[in-house]
């Protein structure tokens, strides 16, 4: 794999002026780490339907602090990647680009590991896992809507527009929000209640019992 190594030095210049998008298992963790429901977490700290996290109003990131990130454990996956950025072709291939570092940046460059290093320093193996299991389970969501609405492919932009501008902390469909879908009304006085792999495991089998009901009533 290509040689590639980066020294972040903490300047946080990424963390400032960037729409961090998340997905629903970015939102799960975060959501967990701060001991609260994901339907709590999307009010209180994402913007654009649940799929980007709330700035401040000086542009930092929400969860920037005069340490860093505060939430750094289970910071998102466009935070452990930068800044290197992913692509997965239709077949699987992966490849990795760089995206353009801030002009100010403190962090360092170099040749002295590999990609593969990177990521696994990274821990971003369970995120690209989630990523696939998701990415499958959007595909079937979006097969389903084209055939319910063979018009739908055209709307798509026009969807996505709209959630863009969906007022900070509402919630654009049950994908995002996998405590309320799973019906747990999570509680830190009781513990984390489901634990990760669960919730996620309820999360896409609930969004996939939704589909064969549209696709049963679709043939009635
Ligand atoms: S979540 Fe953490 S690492 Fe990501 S942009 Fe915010 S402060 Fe930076």
């Amino acid at each position: 794999m290509a040689v590639f190594s980066y020294v972040c030095h903490a300047c946080n210049r990424c963390c400032r002026n960037k729409a961090i998008r998340v997905s629903p298992y970015d939102i799960l963790r975060l959501a967990r780490y701060l001991c609260i429901s994901t339907t709590q977490f999307i009010e209180n700290h994402t913007e654009a339907g649940g799929t980007v996290l709330r700035p401040k109003d000086n542009g930092d990131c929400g969860f920037l602090g005069e340490r860093g990130c505060s939430v750094h454990p289970d910071r998102p996956l466009v935070c452990r990647i930068y800044p290197l950025a992913r692509w997965v072709s239709p077949d699987g291939g992966e490849s990795f680009g760089h995206l353009t570092p801030h002009p100010k940046t403190e962090g360092v460059y170099g040749i002295s590991g590999t990609i593969q290093d990177y990521l696994d320093h990274q821990q971003l193996a369970p995120f690209f896992e989630m990523s696939e299991r998701y990415g499958e389970l959007y595909q079937k969501m979006i097969d389903m809507l084209e055939k319910l609405d063979p018009e739908e492919l055209d709307r798509r932009s026009d969807l996505r527009a709209a959630i863009d501008e969906l007022p900070a902390g509402t919630l654009a469909s049950m994908w995002v929000d996998i405590d309320a879908t799973n019906g747990v009304s999570f509680s830190s006085s009781d513990g984390s209640g489901v634990g990760i792999d669960e919730a996620v495991a309820r999360h896409i089998r609930a969004v996939e019992a939704w589909l064969d009901s549209l696709d049963a009533a679709s043939r009635n």
